[in-house]
């Protein structure tokens, strides 16, 4: 199949009008040739999205999901890849969701699944978030081993409290070949500091669920913008993140190292009401979740509306790629090669126009949702 006149935005190069030839890969790329009218469309790789715990009513922790939705849901906002993200619950309920997504994976080859997140249950009384305080766990490397052993290839990512762990804890999971994450967490600079040299390089939601920088103790957030090989989850809603602060982390840190996420809850694309989030109670109005004493539970940010946030900023339709979907495909770490509009890369992609309003997705070469 062949895409024609499109504008070709990679991480790394555009064509400002293009083709591409596609199968279930990308077969090949390149200039316009002349017989079709170029369109106004932009053609990027798929996005990807690292944490996210549900969305159109369905949360990754329910016992029933209606897997054909919450995808469609996914798709609708140009989104081809995801890491189903859980909250903090009893350890076995954890097992059985880590469970359910490792069998849609072998089931359906068009799922927009490639593993897990696991959020929790290792995090700090302190800064819990929406995060249910009853199923918190200490950072003991045996929970840890109750957790990931036999899923080791699903899950890809655990948000950890690092000083609730014991470092034999932290050393386990990275042996696993999961990517440890700090966040949900009162760690210090100095605790970062430590784990970040045998290779910790990821925090949680940027700012979110941990202490704010002050100038005699900088804690993650300083962590987060001195080093600058470690990732940054953001979450672009103008919400969790004020829209200075978000050109701040911009200005501040290599754009290599900044993740696009949603952190997106059950209600993301539904009406404004109650809904449930692993237990608690939150309020969807305003453009934001809350619990009853405010405190952010998720968010219901589009994708695509983040990233349109994000160029508003300043950051080219390049770096916009780079943050929604070569990084976080190189987080995520699918079994096929991800985020690049390459020959050999999987062709999952996005056709949307200037405003981000998107037209057509492709996942593994098959149209999964078009307007
Ligand atoms: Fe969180």
């Amino acid at each position: 199949m062949i895409v024609n006149g499109v504008r070709i935005v990679d991480p790394f190069f555009t064509i400002k009008s293009g083709w591409m030839d596609f199968s279930d890969k990308i077969l090949s790329v390149g200039t316009f040739d002349g017989n079709t009218v170029p369109s106004d469309l932009i053609l990027m790789p798929g996005f990807v999205d690292t944490h996210v715990h549900g969305g159109a009513g369905y949360d990754f922790m329910d016992e029933d999901i209606d897997f054909d939705k919450i995808e469609a849901h996914f798709f609708s906002m140009g989104v081809t890849s995801v890491l189903a993200t859980t909250l903090t619950a009893p350890i076995d309920k954890i097992k059985r969701v880590t469970k359910k997504i490792k069998q849609r994976i072998e089931e359906n080859e068009y799922t927009p699944l490639v593993g897990v997140h696991l959020e929790g249950p290792i995090i700090s009384p302190k800064y819990l978030g929406a995060q249910n305080p009853k199923y918190v766990v200490i950072g003991a490397k045996e929970n840890v081993q109750r957790l990931i052993d036999g899923y080791e290839d699903t899950i890809k990512v655990m948000t950890v409290a690092i000083e609730q762990c014991e470092d034999s804890a932290i050393r386990y999971i990275m042996s696993r070949g999961i990517r440890v994450s700090v966040g949900h967490s009162d760690a210090s600079f100095e605790d970062f500091k430590e784990v970040h040299e045998f290779g910790v390089n990821h925090l949680t939601h940027f700012c979110n669920a941990m202490a704010p920088l002050h100038h005699r103790h900088i804690g993650l957030v300083g962590a987060g913008l001195f080093f600058d090989d470690v990732d940054l989850e953001i979450i672009p809603d103008g919400i969790h993140l004020d829209k200075d602060m978000l050109s701040l982390i911009l200005k501040a840190h290599p754009i290599e190292h900044i993740i696009a996420i949603t952190d997106g809850m059950r209600a993301t694309g539904l009406d404004d009401g109650i809904y449930d989030l692993g237990g608690l109670k939150v309020r969807v109005e305003n453009d934001s979740a809350r619990l009853s004493d405010g405190t952010l539970a998720g968010s219901i940010l589009e994708y695509n509306e983040g990233l349109k946030r994000l160029h508003n900023l300043g950051l080219s339709l390049n770096e916009i790629a780079m943050v929604s979907s070569f990084n976080p495909s190189n987080v995520a770490k699918p079994s096929t090669p991800k985020g690049r509009i390459l020959p050999g890369y999987d062709a999952d992609f996005v056709l949307m126009d200037e405003n981000f309003s998107i037209r057509k997705v492709i996942k593994k070469g098959k149209i999964v949702y078009s307007i």
